[in-house]
């Protein structure tokens, strides 16, 4: 039987909202250019939280030149002197994190257990981990002179909208190019109180500038000709266009798409271990995660085992309000991925797959979906190829480790996989067959800033994260310097320049 929880709700009287916010250039706070705005609403109650300028290609023109006049100044700075202000950075981050997992949950519906011990502290760890690095580039394993490339164009997506900023921002400071930054549409607000952070940071006018808007506005910054780098996150639709826009020019780009991991549970693996990790692996975050364990592929001989622990296990999962603490599992971040998820599901009965849920009450405001697992799942299915982005697990089986190879690896993606087994033979020798950038063995869903992150095939290429994580962010002084007139190219930048650290 399961325990009981009262509520245990964290107040939300520590963010201070404002009704309304501008867009973030040139180290202030502005209107949009033709004056539009819209409305950020919270996923759990539909409440509108803020209203928030809408980014036109005006105000991309006026950002991306506030950053490459910023990218002057910033890329001739000592490593070392960059490096204190990521400190400076981390430091703020780690003083504000109760305010920020607060805004977090608030705008984007998930629990304030993941953003209070997950999200933030994992946002101040990327910053402390770049700033180490801003004075040690020449000691990357990229060239004796390695050099910032300008303005980078970052897009990042609503599921880890503060984590995924900290991915983009910290390492392109770190090696001393300068920011445009443009978040989800469905969760603006933790990137706009980040502005505030570098603000209380000191951080030099123009070294990040945050645009907040549509899809419109991310396609105008990446087709900017003074765009030096773009790194996107988000579906693989958009990779592909960025991909197409960027293709022929000298702008170089880390793209990192979407998932369909495979959990791979053996029949020597601790079963309750490996049911704790199955639900880690697809329901942390309400499945909103690129690199979910979102296939589960478990041994023939124990899947009944599984199977029975696993939906015990379910069944004391707390579905409800994203500020009590008790909560496991919260809102879908917006009624356009709750669709997205009910027809995936609706598709996965009707190709003959069994649904099972445990019984939950779901609340009659926002927008929620149970945490949902299908079985007699095949691969052809489309709910075993296609990423739902949901609470919802497909389940297979498998006999052999080749057979459990072979249909892991049977997905146009590649960014993670899970293995379960005592066996550590085993383990590195499955590892070494599957194609997913990231493998964990006996957890799942582990993060960490020195570790680098990023996909085969369809998930994207580049890495971040780690030493691998500057690479995308400095060009070799081996390399030939890019002629651009007026703006950055080692001549102009005299003694002293971008990326030299001493
Ligand atoms: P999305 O539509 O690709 O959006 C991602 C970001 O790109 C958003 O800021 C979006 O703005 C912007 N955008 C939309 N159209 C654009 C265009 N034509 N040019 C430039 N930017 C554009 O993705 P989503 O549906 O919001 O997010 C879910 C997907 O992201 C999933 O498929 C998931 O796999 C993927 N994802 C991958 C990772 C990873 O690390 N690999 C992490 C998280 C999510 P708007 O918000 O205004 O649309
Ligand atoms: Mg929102």
């Amino acid at each position: 039987m399961a325990f009981e929880y009262a509520p245990a709700p964290e107040s939300r009287a520590i963010v201070d909202l404002a009704p309304s916010y501008g867009l973030f250039i040139d180290g202030e706070f502005t209107e949009a250019a033709d004056g539009t705005v819209f409305k950020t609403v919270s996923p759990s109650t539909e409440e509108v939280l803020a209203e928030v300028a809408r980014a036109g290609e005006a105000d991309v023109e006026r950002a991306v030149g506030a950053a490459r006049k910023a990218f002057v100044k910033w890329s001739a700075l000592p490593g070392a002197e960059r490096g204190k202000y990521l400190f400076r950075i981390a430091r703020i981050l780690q003083e504000r994190a109760r305010e920020l997992a607060v805004l977090e949950s608030l705008d984007n519906g998930k629990p304030i257990r993941e953003t209070r011990d997950i999200d933030l502290p994992l946002v101040a760890a990327h910053f402390f981990y770049y700033a180490g690095w801003a004075d040690k580039l020449r000691h990357a394993g990229y060239g004796p002179d390695p050099r910032p490339l300008g303005v980078a164009a970052q897009i990042i997506p609503w599921n880890f909208p503060l984590l995924m900023l900290s991915w983009k921002i910290a390492p392109a400071l770190a090696t001393g190019n300068t920011v445009v930054l443009k978040p989800a549409e469905t969760t603006p607000l933790s990137a706009l109180f980040f502005a505030d952070v570098c603000r209380q940071a000191g951080l030099p006018r123009g070294v990040v500038n945050i645009l907040t808007g549509y899809g419109d506005a991310g396609a105008a910054l990446v087709a900017h000709p003074d765009v030096d780098k773009v790194a996107f996150t988000g579906s693989t639709e958009v990779g592909r266009a960025i991909a197409r826009e960027v293709a022929g020019s000298a702008k170089k780009v880390t793209l990192e798409l979407g998932g369909k991991a495979a959990n791979i549970v053996f029949d020597d693996a601790p079963i309750d271990q490996a049911v704790e990790g199955i639900v880690n692996g697809i329901f942390f975050n309400q499945g909103h995660v690129c690199c979910a364990g979102s296939r589960l592929l478990v041994q023939e001989s124990v899947r009944d085992e599984v199977l029975d622990a696993l939906k015990r296990r379910m069944a004391t999962l707390r579905v409800g309000d994203p500020l009590d603490k008790n909560t496991d599992i919260g809102a879908i971040n917006s009624a356009e991925q709750l669709a997205r998820i009910t027809a995936l599901a609706e598709a996965g009965e009707q190709e003959g797959a069994e649904r099972w849920a445990p019984p939950c009450e779901l609340p009659s405001a926002g927008y929620w979906f149970p945490p949902t697992l299908f079985t007699g799942v095949t691969q052809a299915h489309r709910i075993a190829r296609e990423e739902i982005f949901g609470p919802v697990l497909s389940v297979l089986t498998f006999r052999t480790p080749a057979e459990a190879v072979e249909k892991a690896n049977n997905t146009p993606y590649g960014l993670s996989a899970g293995i379960w087994t005592e066996k550590g033979s085993r383990i590195l020798s499955m590892a070494s067959k599957l194609r997913a950038g990231v493998v964990w063995a006996n957890t799942f869903n582990k993060f960490d800033p020195t570790s680098p992150f990023g996909g085969y095939k369809e998930s994207g290429y580049g890495r971040e994260g780690g030493r691998h994580g500057l690479e995308g962010y400095l060009s070799g002084a081996a390399e030939p310097v890019k002629e651009r007139g007026e703006r950055g190219g080692r001549s102009e930048r005299g003694e002293g320049e971008g990326g030299r650290d001493r």
